[in-house]
């Protein structure tokens, strides 16, 4: 039996993607392994998105290919894969064969072909119509949580990322295929599902089949009803998009209490400006009518969001209207990033006129804004009483137990290990950096 190493950079989507090849592989005759060294074929799913992530790729490459180990054979998926396709043969040394965004379910055929003594394949191919999208629960990241991919790819063409050309145009799947598994994974015992997409709240399948008791405002609050009304008992959503986040979705979370009190909304800027550069399609009052709505829910809606630092032409104004909106959302976090270019996309011709000292001092003064901001919101759950998963043993300490509350932070607290996958009261009793520590009730 082969083995196959499989090593994720990225998103969620990676994650997600990663878990269906390796199901795939596995129900072909593969074996999944988590030892690298004793590997016959060792895969990447890249992510583009930052030039660091890219550049992991080619390093990890080289280090196999300059090993001592007797040569694998290598395989590059996802992004990078899909953007470089046969280019990465010349780019990077050693690789056998590339596979795109789309082809995943085709990669046993592929591995087998390498094996038989083809070189430098590419697939780069379409979506079979017969893809089997369900994950093995061995394949699973999480034996309690599961990632639904319910819409791929993104129309949107943000002028700085690259996502639009290598994870292809929207597709919604079908509501009741979602629903459907949504079902079969709490049956096997899943708590949690995550529905994931690059903009889940454009989610438009072609028909309403699944979804046709529920009213609501646009198709994906709809879909949030139709699969609270399984049961399960949590569910996430991300991400969302701002321009297509309708105010209803909030509503579908104040009547459903397996939505969870969760909400992430990336902004990017605080300057209509430079958001009409970046072609984000909203503006900041619009966005700030959402927040209101949010912020106006009984459930305490968790506000996350992702911020670009020093996009091309940020002057230090528009830089000073970050800060403000921040401050105005009171985020409970956020992921701050420094713009870098990506080649191909439309930002990439623009001229990146802040300097990186520049950039990295402006982000400096965004996260002295950000740390009190996430500490306030970690400290007044002190002395609540939280909901949480138990997700895993705690990484640090063997006696303690590690979950997610409902509104998505992290809860250590002592407790047996037989309570994992169960689901527990824990008061909360302090908070230390990003984590928060209690105690069962
Ligand atoms: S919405 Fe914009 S940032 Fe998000 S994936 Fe699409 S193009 Fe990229």
């Amino acid at each position: 039996m082969k083995k196959v190493y499989l090593e994720t950079f990225g998103c969620q989507m990676n994650v997600s993607d990663s878990e269906r090849v390796a199901s795939v592989l596995e129900s072909d005759g593969f074996e999944i392994t988590q030892n690298e060294a004793t590997a016959d074929v060792i895969l990447f799913n890249t992510c583009s998105v930052r030039e660091r992530a890219e550049h992991k790729l080619y390093t990890r490459v080289g280090q196999i290919r300059n090993s001592e180990r007797e040569k694998p054979v290598i395989g590059v998926l996802g992004c990078v894969a899909q953007l470089e396709g046969e280019t990465l043969f010349s780019k990077s040394k050693g690789i056998d064969f590339v596979l795109g965004t789309k082809a995943v379910g085709r990669i046993s055929k592929i591995v087998n072909k390498v094996f038989e003594g083809e070189e430098n394949i590419s697939d780069l191919g379409e979506r079979e119509e017969f893809y089997n999208w369900s994950v093995s629960p061995t394949q699973q990241h999480s034996p309690f949580v599961s990632f639904v991919p319910i819409i791929e790819g993104c129309n949107k063409f943000c002028t700085y990322c690259i996502v639009p050309f290598s994870r292809g145009r929207e597709k919604s799947l079908p509501a009741d295929l979602i629903i459907a598994e949504v079902q079969r994974l709490k049956d096997s015992g899943i708590r949690e599902v995550h529905l994931i997409g690059q903009n889940v709240n454009s989610y438009r399948p072609k028909s309403d089949q699944g979804m046709e008791k529920f009213n609501g405002a646009t198709p994906f609050s709809r879909l949030l009803r139709a699969v609270a009304a399984t049961g399960i008992d949590r569910i996430k959503f991300t991400t969302s998009f701002p321009r297509d986040f309708h105010e209803d979705i909030v509503d579908a979370i104040n009547e459903f209490e397996n939505l969870c009190n969760w909400v992430h909304l990336p902004v990017q800027s605080g300057s209509n400006r430079i958001l009409k550069l970046m072609r984000r399609g909203h503006t900041i009052d619009s966005y700030l009518r959402k927040i209101d709505k949010i912020k106006s829910s009984a459930r305490d809606i968790s506000l996350t969001t992702d911020i670009i630092i020093g996009f091309p032409g940020e002057t230090v104004e528009d830089f000073e209207d970050t800060v403000k909106l921040y401050e105005y959302c009171k985020y409970d976090t956020a992921y701050i990033f420094k713009y870098s270019p990506r080649p191909g996309t439309p930002a990439f011709e623009m001229s990146d006129d802040v300097s990186p000292g520049e950039k990295t001092r402006r982000f400096l003064e965004l996260e002295k804004v950000q740390k009190p901001l996430l500490r306030d919101s970690l400290n007044k759950c002190v002395g609540k009483i939280l909901e949480v998963l138990v997700e895993k043993e705690s990484v640090k300490i063997s006696s303690e137990l590690s979950g997610h509350s409902t509104c998505h932070k992290v809860v250590n607290f002592s407790g047996d290990k037989e309570l994992l996958g169960k689901i527990v009261n824990v008061k909360i009793t302090e908070s230390k950096s990003n984590t928060l520590f209690g105690e069962i009730v």
